[in-house]
């Protein structure tokens, strides 16, 4: 076994019975990581305080051995994140989309409507909750 393989094995064999990393952890590393970087600017300087507690966090996260409280945290943050990540796809959706198409939240059910560009009025019915309204596209 050579030198790198020897230090692989301990770091394994370190990580045993740990939860290690999920999806909350790299989202409070990649947090931690950006508010170091704002940290820099005068104004906000208060975000190195905050940074390094998210990264430390993070850390104490991937090294615990609690599994079931990390579970909930997990489980916590995917349930959190749901709407926020769903309202980010949509504005995505629609810078990707600006020239052919427009985006509109139905009124009744908050449905988001996809319509293609340059049709005049039309009218149009929700998929969900089926009601119609009369847009200029
Ligand atoms: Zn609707």
């Amino acid at each position: 076994m050579n030198f790198l393989q020897q230090i692989m094995a301990k770091i394994q064999q370190f990580m045993i019975g740990r939860y290690g990393s999920d999806s909350f952890t790299l989202f409070l590393t990649i947090s931690g990581l950006v508010c170091s970087i704002l940290s820099n600017f005068r104004h906000l300087r208060f975000l190195y305080l905050i940074s390094l507690i998210l990264i430390f966090y993070g850390v104490f996260r991937t090294f615990s051995r609690n599994y079931e409280a990390r579970r909930k945290e997990l489980n916590w943050y995917l349930r959190v994140s749901q709407k926020p990540k769903a309202e980010i796809k949509i504005l995505m959706s629609q810078i990707r989309d600006r020239k052919t198409h427009r985006y509109y939240k139905c009124k009744s059910c908050k449905t988001v409507m996809r319509v293609p560009k340059g049709r005049g009025k039309i009218e149009i019915t929700c998929p969900k909750c089926r009601m119609k309204v009369i847009k200029k596209t």
